[in-house]
Parts: C-alpha cells; sequence; structure tokens
C-alpha cells in the first residue's frame, strides 16, 4: 500500500518502473526504456533536494521556475491535508468553493488596474490555452469572428495544448508534431543579445516594434484577436526585452482593439520581487495575465488567468448578447490546490519574500554578470530571481552552435556532480532559484556554476 511503503520504496525497482512504463514530458525517443540519465530525487528541503545516491543538491531552477516558497514547507502541507479532509472536491459548474473564492479574491487585489475576475484552470498551459479561448469566445460575442489571429514571438513558451504549442516558437518543441496554426503569427525574439551586429540597442527596439505594427497591418487589425507573450522570454533563455517594448507594443494594441495577454505563469508571484511583473516591472496594464508555477509553489497543480473588468463588461451583463461562457473544467478552482495557494500567498507575505527578492536580485544578478567575465561565456543576463549564462565557443557564430550547446551540458553536469542542479535550456545554463535563498547560498550556488564553467574551459583548451 502506497501510505504505509510510500516512503520506504526500493530504489532500484523504482528506478526499473519507470524505464519500463513512464513516459517523461521531454523524451529521447531513442532511449526510451532508460534512465536517459534522469536523476531520481527522492526527498527536499529548503532549497536542497536529495537523489537517490544520497547526494544534496542546490536546486538551481527551483523545480522548473516553481518552487518559490521551498520544499517541505508544513503550512502548504497542512493547508492541503485540511482541505482534503474537509471538501476535497465541488463541481465549479454549480457550486462554489471557500478556497477559490478567496483565492480569486487575493488575486485580484493583487492584481494591476482593473484586473479583477479570474478563471482557474490546472496549470500553466490550460491557462493560456483558457485565455486565449476567452479571445475566441470575446471577439465572436462581439460579432468580430475573423479577428482571431494570435500574434507570438520565435522562442516563446507557452506550453503543451494543441493551440499553446501551436503559439511556442521555440524550435525545440516542434518536429513532428501537427500545429494549430492557422491562426498563429511569429515575430521576432526580443533577443538583445542576439541582436544584428552592430545595431544599438534602442535601434533594435523600435525594429522589433516596426515588426510588430506591420505585421498587424499585414493581417489586418480587423483579424488580429491576440498579443501573447512572457514579460521575459524564460525557456526561451530569459530573453528580456529593450525598456520600453511592453508599452510600445500595448500602445499599438490598444489603437486596434487588440488584447494583449501577459504570460507571468513563470514571472508571477515573486520571481521578480512583485507578484506580477507586468506593471510593476515591465510598466504595462495587460488585459489579460495568466499565471501557473509559483501561485502554489509546485505544491500542487493550479493555474488560471486574471482578466481586466472592462474587457469582461462588453461579453457580459446586458452586453452578453445571451451567450453561455464554457471553458469546462472539472477541476477549475480545485478546493485543495485552492488552499495551497492560499498557504503559499501567506508566506510569501509573512516572511516578505517579495521584499527579500528585491533585495537580493541585485547580488544574484552582479554575480552572474561576474560569470560572464569568463571566455566561455557569451552573456551572462536576467532580471529578479532569474537568469542564465550563454555558452559561447565561436564568437563569429550569429547563432548558438550545437557545439555551444554540447559544451553547456557538459557545464550543467559539473554542476551536478559539485552539488548544484542548472536546468540545460541549448546553450544556456538557467538558474531561478526558490525565493527564500540567502546570499550565503547564493554564493554557494555561484561557486559552483564557475568551478564547472573553468573546468570545461580547461578542457576545451
Ligand atoms: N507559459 C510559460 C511562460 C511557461 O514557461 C510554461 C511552462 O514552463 C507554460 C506556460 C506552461 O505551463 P505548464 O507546464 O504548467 O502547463
Amino acid at each position: 500500500m502506497y501510505a504505509e511503503t510510500g516512503s520506504q520504496w526500493n530504489v532500484a525497482e523504482l528506478e526499473d518502473a519507470a524505464h519500463r512504463h513512464l513516459i517523461s514530458p521531454a523524451e529521447e525517443m531513442s532511449k526510451l526504456g532508460t534512465s536517459g540519465g534522469r536523476p531520481l530525487f527522492t526527498s527536499a528541503d529548503g532549497i536542497y533536494i536529495r537523489d537517490s545516491h544520497g547526494r544534496t543538491l542546490i536546486d538551481g531552477p527551483g523545480g522548473m521556475w516553481c518552487t518559490q516558497v521551498g520544499y517541505n514547507s508544513q503550512p502548504i502541507a497542512d493547508a492541503i491535508a485540511a482541505q482534503a479532509l474537509r471538501i476535497c472536491y465541488n463541481s465549479p459548474w454549480y457550486s462554489i468553493n471557500g478556497p477559490a473564492s478567496e483565492l480569486a479574491r487575493r488575486i485580484a487585489a493583487f492584481a494591476p488596474g482593473d484586473l479583477d475576475h479570474v478563471f482557474f484552470t490546472t496549470g500553466g498551459s490550460s491557462a493560456v490555452d483558457s485565455a486565449l479561448r476567452f479571445m475566441q469566445f470575446y471577439n465572436n460575442v462581439l460579432g468580430r469572428p475573423d479577428k482571431k489571429a494570435i500574434i507570438c514571438r520565435i522562442d516563446g513558451y507557452h506550453g503543451s495544448t494543441h493551440l499553446t504549442a501551436a503559439c511556442s516558437g521555440r524550435a525545440g518543441n516542434r518536429p513532428n508534431f501537427d500545429l494549430a496554426l492557422d491562426n498563429v503569427s511569429f515575430i521576432s525574439a526580443p533577443n538583445v543579445f542576439r541582436r544584428p551586429r552592430g545595431m544599438s540597442e534602442e535601434a533594435f527596439l523600435d525594429m522589433l516594434v516596426a515588426e510588430f505594427e506591420e505585421r498587424v497591418e499585414t493581417l489586418g487589425p480587423e483579424n488580429v484577436g491576440a498579443f501573447l507573450a512572457e514579460p521575459l522570454l524564460a525557456s526561451g533563455g530569459i530573453l528580456i526585452p529593450p525598456k520600453g517594448y511592453h508599452r510600445r507594443i500595448l500602445e499599438i494594441c490598444r489603437r486596434h482593439d487588440i488584447l494583449y495577454i501577459s504570460d507571468e505563469v513563470v514571472t508571477g508571484f515573486g520571481r521578480c520581487g512583485h507578484w506580477f511583473a507586468s506593471e510593476e516591472v515591465f510598466d504595462i496594464v495587460p488585459d489579460i495575465i495568466t499565471f501557473a508555477k509559483g501561485v502554489t509553489s509546485g505544491y500542487v497543480p493550479l493555474g488560471g488567468f486574471v482578466i481586466s473588468d472592462a474587457v469582461l463588461a462588453r461579453v457580459s451583463g446586458e452586453n452578453a448578447r445571451g451567450s453561455f461562457y464554457t471553458n469546462g473544467y472539472t477541476y477549475s478552482g480545485h478546493p485543495v490546490s485552492c488552499a495551497a495557494a492560499l498557504a503559499n500567498i501567506d508566506i510569501i507575505e509573512e516572511k516578505g519574500l517579495l521584499a527579500h527578492v528585491r533585495e537580493i536580485a541585485p547580488y544574484f544578478q552582479e554575480e552572474i554578470r561576474k560569470l560572464g567575465e569568463l571566455p566561455l561565456i557569451g552573456d551572462a543576463r536576467g532580471t529578479g530571481l532569474v537568469a542564465c549564462v550563454e555558452c559561447v565557443t565561436d564568437p563569429d557564430a550569429e547563432e548558438a552552435t550545437d557545439f555551444d550547446k554540447e559544451v553547456a551540458l557538459r557545464v550543467d553536469r559539473y554542476c551536478y556532480e559539485g552539488g548544484l542542479i542548472v536546468r540545460p535550456i541549448g546553450s544556456m545554463c538557467v538558474l531561478s532559484p526558490a525565493l527564500i535563498i540567502t546570499r550565503e547560498q547564493i554564493d554557494d550556488m555561484m561557486a559552483i556554476l564557475r568551478g564547472s564553467i573553468v573546468r570545461v574551459q580547461d578542457e576545451l583548451k
């Protein structure tokens, strides 16, 4: 029985079961049936994870950008257990529950502008998918059935549903899948590091904005429903657009009645020192913000979107035109997930984690930029508690080479040996630790990363 033996499983048997029966969300098919190099994690506490070999590692990527308050939180575990026993489920179709109602109130209170209504889903992909489906609903109700095109960016990532995968412009996610690309249009990634040689950042910004504006014109503003964008492209390699980018794009959206959907699945819930980054860090109040991950610090799955009252008002009340909004998630506002989120938000508030991030992030960023001075590192960038170093072995290459990627993987491997998990994304090593991280722990993390980069550098001599 799981309840009796869950903590005493035989590791070898578990690894064998995984190889035989488990499909991962990033499976190299030629290696199906082998470990694919994946470690088995057995327990975790704070920012540390233990693997099945008894090794303790700093969790550099914070799971997958999600373990805001850290592992092993008793209050979150208690909230989950208490809610599971109180009432583990209610149908959101014909009833409401306490945690979802209270969580919607809390999120509406700290969301920017008039973003005041929340729809809950089960994770980030379903949050973005639901926001996009809302755009379709909205324009149908408004009698504009053609206004459905979605403009998004190369290297953006928005999820793995049929529609969100189509809107994700990362080449690596695309081969061998059929994508719902009919109404999806890509513009350039705001990749300042890889901008055309010799072009100033200001000129690059103008180019990006002009590209968006031209795309709207080409498609026809009457056909464009949404601009979908992460405030900073996370999985695309911590790409922080030039200052003013968001505001200028938003102005164009406003001019053409295009919904601006800010995908804050990564940046939400404290990653940049604020509940949401759109307004406080990037100076915009979008129409819709999507969230997931940090809302529960990864303890249980939850996602959703928060939407502006002004937008909602156009298709509700006397403007509803007899419409019925159906986006029928069995688990929308799941009481256990929402209870976990409330406990998580309480911890972020009680521990002052937003202020902590604002205080410690400059140090974190300063330290990561020092790594940028190493010969192997072409660029070191980030904001808040998210950063990356990009390995560049050929300074003349316009794009990351296969060898750069191989080298980054080697850095990751040495980090692991040294006690640090680093998320490999192409030629980049990415860090987004739990928000509770201390200065000393940042030092530990940077020392291991530096040592691993230097080791690879020495090997390449
Ligand atoms: N949006 C962004 C910006 C993401 O980074 C991710 C996942 O990493 C998603 C959406 C999809 O979230 P999920 O994996 O919870 O479905």
